[in-house]
């Protein structure tokens, strides 16, 4: 290696989501084939499309064809994007009383038309594979069984690959989302870390980023945090998922953190891609499973 390969190196064991994504999957798939044979029972997960957003799609087809291949009952339903509030209601209500379907998704963000509050509260909170009806939030923020936003608890499941034990450490959450921000920041609380939460109004982020053991960063902001911000060692988990101009007419995915700065001092960084983003729909399968086996009185199983 030469001095210049050197000095770039990343010395940050990078963390591959990808890797532990596909593991997951297969080991959700074996679980799958499990509850059928032993309990004649096949999970099944609907997921709700409104309107045609393009990225919105990619997803949504992504989620079907993975959760084919993990061997688990698809129901799609796209609808066009004028649907009412009220038409979009009847359908969470129909899907909430199908046995058939024991996993509901309906992909955000939601037409101006439609209270996405009102259409996540309709979803029976025991199908509610994406964790965001207030009875989930409440039951995670109190400790209770709860159906897990897919996100956090994906990062979850890398922290404890990468660290093992996380009691004690100091960790900062970087943005306050329902979806991400808080979700994380109470299950990083239940693994007994004593856990920062930074936002816009936060004063000097870089100085309480700089004490995290932990850095999960999920603001949407471009390459913000940079390497000077990470204490050295420290595990950085990059959530963001932003769509830069890359000249030539094309563009290429980048996230929340400096990564090539950043993994000069980190111990262990996701990448963007290739980190995080792999483990939203393997969780998703995950969480499927296990709001079947609980709906049918199965022993969930360890996945
Ligand atoms: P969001 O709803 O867009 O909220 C962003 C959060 O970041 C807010 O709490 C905001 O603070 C904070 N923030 C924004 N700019 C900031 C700044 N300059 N300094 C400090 N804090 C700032 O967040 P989200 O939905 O959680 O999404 C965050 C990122 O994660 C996005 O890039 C999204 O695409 C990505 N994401 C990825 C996945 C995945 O599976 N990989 C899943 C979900 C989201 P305030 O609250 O004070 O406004």
């Amino acid at each position: 290696m030469n001095d210049t390969a050197a000095a770039t190196a990343p010395s940050a064991t990078v963390i591959d989501g990808k890797a532990f994504a596909a593991g997951l999957r297969q080991r959700v798939g074996a679980e799958v084939a499990k509850v059928k044979a032993e309990h004649d029972l096949t999970p099944g997960l609907a997921v709700v499309l409104v309107g045609a957003d393009p990225a919105s799609e990619v997803y949504t087809r992504n989620k079907a064809k993975q959760t084919v291949e993990a061997g688990m009952n698809s129901f799609k339903f796209d609808m066009p994007v004028e649907t009412s509030q009220h038409d979009l209601l009847a359908k969470v209500a129909e899907l909430n009383a199908d046995p058939a379907v024991h996993g509901i998704l309906v992909q955000l963000p939601l037409p101006d038309q439609i209270d996405e509050h009102a259409v996540v509260n309709a979803i029976n909170p025991d199908k509610d594979v994406d964790g965001f009806h207030v009875v989930n939030t409440g039951r995670l923020a109190t400790g209770q069984d709860a159906m897990v936003p897919c996100a956090p608890r994906g990062i979850l499941m890398l922290l404890h690959d990468t660290i093992g034990e996380l009691k004690g450490l100091r960790a900062l959450v970087l943005g306050r989302s329902n979806i991400v921000g808080k979700p994380m920041a109470a299950l990083l609380l239940a693994e007994h870390c004593t856990v920062t939460m930074a936002h816009s109004r936060t004063r000097d982020l870089a100085q309480e980023c700089r004490r995290a053991d932990i850095l999960v960063a999920a603001v949407g902001q471009p390459e913000m945090v940079r390497g000077d911000w990470i204490k050295p060692g420290a595990t950085v988990i990059d959530v963001g998922v932003n769509r830069i101009d890359a000249g030539e007419g094309k563009t290429r995915l980048i996230g929340d953190v400096a990564f090539a700065e950043a993994a000069q001092v980190a111990g262990a960084i996701t990448p963007v891609p290739g980190g995080v983003g792999p483990m939203t729909i393997a969780v998703l399968l995950s969480n499927t499973l296990i709001a079947a086996c609980r709906q049918h009185g199965v022993a969930v199983p360890e996945v």
